[in-house]
């Protein structure tokens, strides 16, 4: 047998069924009438954002990455819990309009904007977090001819990498930011030009367990922060030192140390470089805000062995969950928390295989682990849903179509 991923804290059954705020997910699927669901607790979004706010010092800001979940419930409930939303692309700009969040509370980053996302975005008051020179250029050209006074970052390409992180966003050559050396003669020619200057967005890494990694990082970013301003001898309104906390999706994956690193960060604010003074220093995450507090339900549609080893054939997979099944960024495949939500208080039984309805063999929600005996009917519960699922999943594969998706 193989080992599963640890089930999130605050997850428990109710006559034998795994329940969500305390809703089983059979009533759950009964509301919304079929599966593959996905399902979003906004009791742990909540609760999340609240620990993350005791630990962390007072005045930093806290920011959701819009790419996580996109799900207009969801970054509606968002919207009074969180100080900004940062935005990937003119598609989440209209995402975060229609859930009617404040364009002036969002922020812009991502290689590769069309002059008709950077018209959108300067019109709406957004602040983009440039790539590159050429962009910032672009954004200066079209602002002129709106004859509106954009709001510009500069996201910077670090010399280092969050150490240990699930992927790589700084250090070396990237095609994200402006590489550090770079930043001065670009910030000026910001200031000059008349633009409203917001500073630097910083973002080094994403998906760490690794509290020390992250408060060097840290460190080093909100260093390299105070270096670049006074290299360029400009003030630093706003500071966005990206985020990186990660969440337990594999076997022996240990929760971070939160109190950790929210002391380290109070210590570092508390003895911040001169031209930091004034600056507002906001982190940035998707999966540690909602990640946890999704889970995706797919019912089982045969059961069937071949060679001995079963296999439970689901109505769900890879194109809705392509991270459980190990093709979203990891090396080596391992399994993700999974349960059978219809039989949750169940003792383990078998070793099966469960696998999705795609016709490939990349479709395996969990591989070899130990369940209670399931069969056709029997829900399957993939933890650790509630971030890159939905959305970071090819959908169209094999004309599956989309997942429905509630939030409770
Ligand atoms: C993807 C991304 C995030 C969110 O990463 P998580 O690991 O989900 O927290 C934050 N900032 C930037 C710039 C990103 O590209």
């Amino acid at each position: 047998m193989k080992p599963l991923g640890p089930i999130p804290a605050g997850f428990a059954g109710r006559d034998g069924i795994l329940a969500i705020d305390g809703i089983k997910v059979s009533e759950l699927i009964a509301q919304v009438g079929a599966t593959p669901l996905f399902v979003y607790s906004s009791a742990m979004i909540r609760q999340r954002i609240a620990d993350l706010r005791a630990a962390m010092p007072a005045e930093l800001a806290l920011h959701y990455a819009v790419k996580a979940n996109p799900f207009e419930p969801l970054l509606r409930l968002m919207a009074p819990l969180v100080d900004g939303f940062d935005i990937a692309s003119g598609g989440e700009l209209g995402m975060v309009r229609n859930a009617g969040i404040d364009p002036a509370l969002v922020s812009f980053a991502g290689p590769g904007k069309r002059d008709i996302e950077l018209q959108a975005a300067i019109a709406q008051q957004v602040t983009l977090n440039l790539e590159s020179a050429a962009e910032a250029e672009r954004a200066l050209t079209i602002a002129e001819r709106l004859g509106k006074t954009p709001r510009l970052a500069i996201r910077v390409n670090p010399d280092f990498d969050l150490k240990g992180s699930g992927m790589k966003m700084g250090g070396g050559a990237k095609p994200f930011g402006v590489d550090a050396d770079k930043v001065p003669a670009l910030a000026r020619r910001i200031v000059e030009s008349g633009a409203e200057w917001r500073g630097f967005h910083i973002f080094a890494g994403s998906q760490s367990l690794d509290a020390a990694a992250i408060v060097e990082t840290q460190g080093q970013t909100l260093d390299l922060a105070a270096r670049l301003a006074d290299e360029a001898g400009v003030n630093l309104p706003h500071l966005n030192i990206g985020g990186g906390l990660g969440i337990p999706y594999f076997p022996g994956d240990v929760p971070l140390d939160l109190a950790r690193i929210g002391d380290m960060l109070g210590e570092r604010l508390a003895h911040r470089p001169k031209v930091l003074a004034q600056t507002q220093v906001c982190m940035e995450m998707g999966r540690y805000l909602v990640g946890e507090a999704g889970v995706y339900l797919t019912t089982i549609l045969d059961r069937k062995e071949s060679h001995g080893e079963i296999f439970l054939v689901t109505d769900g997979g890879l194109h809705h969950q392509l991270a459980a099944s190990g093709n979203f960024g990891t090396v080596v495949r391992r399994n993700y928390p999974v349960a059978i939500a219809s039989k949750f208080a169940a003792p383990v039984e078998e070793e099966a295989s469960i696998v999705g309805c795609l016709c490939t063999p990349l479709d395996r929600l969990a591989d070899k682990g130990g369940f209670p005996r399931a069969g056709v009917g029997d829900v399957v519960a993939v933890f650790c849903a509630g971030a890159y699922g939905a959305t970071a999943s090819p959908f169209a594969f094999l004309g599956q179509g989309v997942a429905r998706e509630m939030l409770v």
